[in-house]
Formats: structure tokens, C-alpha cells, sequence
């Protein structure tokens, strides 16, 4: 079967749409009709970090859903015309330490399909990003990466789910859970950040405050749950939180960008015995510049780390699909335009910008 796919093909090129054949999937894996795949900065990321450790040639694209098309052998879980979201992460169940011991939010050994996408040109084994390979009209995942959703929830929301909404919103619903009544910053208020506002508000959080350079921003911030908004680019961020708290500072602080200022930023605006949560993809040689002694130790904060919101797909994705369609969380409103999958590599350069929450292509 011959389909197309967005390529990444070598470090000094340009992404391009390119034609790709596959293999039938094997046992346990799933063939998926991809039908949306969101712009996610991850997949930006692969580009500036010239490949982020993956072979050459790289099919792009990690937040998709689409329709079951073929099972391979074994696979139980899904059927053919299942409506389903790609996850990016599927916990072993069994084989690692963190599942041994019951605590699978923390998997270390994601379950994987093996790769079957080729470049039509010369035959080369694509390296698809997170397993996934979404910028496609097929992709072949591990039957445990196809999660199964309501066909109400409109697939180009439903893809969010993949990655950048399911990673913001279980930052605070399930890696670093956010009490009721509780008080939240969120730093960076791009796709991550905005469902990590989304998240606080469902666990039941009282104080929500939008940290963000860019007005835009900070107004979806405001129709998304925040209860306050602090404007970065007018002065000291962590003064403004903390003077906005009454001097206490918040009790879960979330950094959604990838610069290690943010994280700093966090550490300094939580409460004594206050949550840091690193949210956002670091650049390789960040470092953190944090007081040890009278930021960190004396008021008592810890720093958390979540990979994609901790989440377990099989159930989380689920929930947050009815959430959405119960009016609990509102999707729509991170669907900010809907592309061609020709416009992807043009749209991976002007990410975040023009008050961009998410370009989700429509295959
Ligand atoms: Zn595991
Ligand atoms: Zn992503």
C-alpha cells in the first residue's frame, strides 16, 4: 500500500510530504486511517534538535486519531471502524520496575509496534517520532497505543487527546494531582499550558493564575479557567504571583515552556511545602538556577518531573474524551485552525505564533 507522509529525511533538510509504502501489521498492532494529527512543538523539537536521537529518515507527527483499518494477530482490544487516539505512551504492564510495582503512570517501557513505514523513493525504514508517525494517512501502532474513543467527540479534538491536552491536563489531574481549592500557576500558556489550566479547574482548583508574555494568550488562559493573569513581559513574574497570593505564593506551580527560566520561575513562586512540575521539553544543556538552600530546601518544595501527563491512555484518554463531551473541558477551543497535511512543514516554523493554540491537519 502506497500513502503519504510527512518526512523528515535527513538533519539539514526541510520536512517534506513524501510517498511512503507499509507493512501489513503484525502481531498485536493495529493499522490506523489517520484522520487528524495536531501540530505538536515536539515534533518542532525533532527538527531543531536535528533528529532528538531518532534514525534517519523520520516520519513526523505523534497527536492522531483516526479508524481502525486492519488488526493484526492477537488484537482484542480494537476492531476495524473503531474510532481511536494514538497514544505515545503505553505502559508494559509488567515488565519494569515502575509497573512491578503497581505504579504504571511511571513506565519506563512503553509498549511499541515494530516499524513497517518505508519511503516509497528507496525503500528506507522510517523512524516514526514517539512510535507514532501521525503526519499520515496510515499508521501502525501496538494495539495498546490505539485507545478507543466516543465518535462524538470531533476527531480533530479528539487527536489532542494524543499529546499536548492529555499531557497539560494530567499534569495536574494525575502526575502532580492538584487538590480542590487549592491555588495553581501556570507558566506558558501555549497548547501544554492551556490544558494544564483546563486540568486544575476539573480537579477543583480555586486559584488559577495564567503566566504568559503574550495577551492572546493570557485572554484563552481567562475563557479556559484561570482566575487570574500575569502579564511576563510587565515586570517580575514571581513578584506578580506572589503579590497576587498575598505573599504566600501557590501550592502547585506548573513551568509549560521548555526555557529552564520557567521551572526557576515555579520553584520561586510556590507556597512553603509547594509542588514544582516540569512540564515542558527542555533543550539538551539547560540548567536549573535555583538557590539551593533559600528556594528550594528552606520553604520545603519539591520539584516534579511528568512525561506527557503521566497518563495511563487506555483509561485516561477515555475519561477526558467525556469530560469534553460532558462540557467539562472545552477542546474546541484549542482547535484554532485546521490544515492540509502539505501545510504541515510550514506550520512546524511558525508554531505558537498569531495566538496559535493548536493547527490541527485533516487528512
Ligand atoms: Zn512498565
Ligand atoms: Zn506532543
Amino acid at each position: 500500500m502506497t500513502t503519504r507522509g510527512v518526512v523528515y529525511a535527513e538533519p539539514d533538510a526541510r520536512p517534506a510530504v513524501e510517498e511512503i509504502t507499509l507493512d501489513p501489521p503484525g502481531p498485536h498492532e493495529v493499522q490506523v486511517r489517520v484522520e487528524a494529527c495536531g501540530v505538536c512543538h515536539s515534533d518542532l523539537h525533532v527538527v531543531e534538535t536535528r533528529g532528538w536521537g531518532l534514525r534517519f529518515p523520520i516520519l513526523l507527527g505523534h497527536e492522531g486519531a483516526g479508524i481502525v483499518e486492519e488488526v493484526g494477530e492477537g488484537v482484542t482490544t480494537v476492531a476495524p471502524g473503531d474510532r481511536v487516539v494514538i497514544a505515545w505512551r503505553a505502559p508494559c504492564g509488567d515488565a519494569c520496575p515502575a509497573c512491578l510495582r503497581g505504579d504504571p503512570r511511571r513506565c519506563s517501557n512503553n509498549l511499541r509496534a515494530r516499524r513497517r513505514l518505508h519511503r516509497a523513493s528507496d525503500g528506507a525504514l522510517l523512524a516514526p517520532v514517539l512510535r507514532c508517525g501521525c503526519f499520515a494517512d496510515r499508521a501502525i501502532v501496538h494495539e495498546a497505543c490505539a485507545v478507543k474513543v466516543p465518535e462524538e467527540l470531533p476527531v480533530e479534538q479528539a487527536c489532542l487527546l494524543a499529546c499536548g491536552f492529555s499531557t497539560g491536563a494530567g499534569a495536574a489531574l494525575w502526575a502532580t494531582p492538584v487538590r480542590p481549592g487549592s491555588s495553581v500557576a501556570v507558566i506558558g500558556c501555549g497548547g501544554v499550558g492551556l490544558a494544564v489550566v483546563q486540568g486544575a479547574r476539573l480537579a477543583g482548583a480555586e486559584r488559577i493564575v495564567a503566566v504568559d508574555v503574550a495577551a492572546p494568550k493570557l485572554e484563552h488562559a481567562l475563557a479556559l479557567g484561570a482566575t487570574d493573569t500575569v502579564d511576563a513581559s510587565a515586570g517580575d513574574p514571581v513578584a506578580q504571583v506572589r503579590e497576587l497570593t498575598g505573599g504566600t505564593g501557590v501550592e502547585f506551580a506548573f513551568s509549560a515552556i521548555g526555557a529552564a527560566a520557567g521551572l526557576a520561575q515555579a520553584v520561586r513562586m510556590c507556597a512553603f511545602a509547594g509542588v514544582a512540575t516540569m512540564v515542558g521539553v527542555p533543550s539538551p544543556g539547560a540548567r536549573l538556577d535555583v538557590d539551593l538552600d533559600s528556594e528550594l530546601f528552606m520553604p520545603h518544595v519539591s520539584l516534579a518531573v511528568t512525561h506527557g501527563g503521566d497518563t495511563i491512555p487506555q483509561q485516561d484518554f477515555p475519561f477526558l474524551a467525556q469530560a469534553a463531551l460532558d462540557g467539562k473541558l472545552d477542546l474546541a477551543r484549542f482547535v484554532t485552525s485546521t490544515i492540509a497535511l502539505e501545510d504541515v512543514p510550514d506550520r512546524l516554523e511558525r508554531l505558537g505564533q498569531d495566538g496559535e493554540i493548536r493547527a490541527v491537519a485533516v487528512l
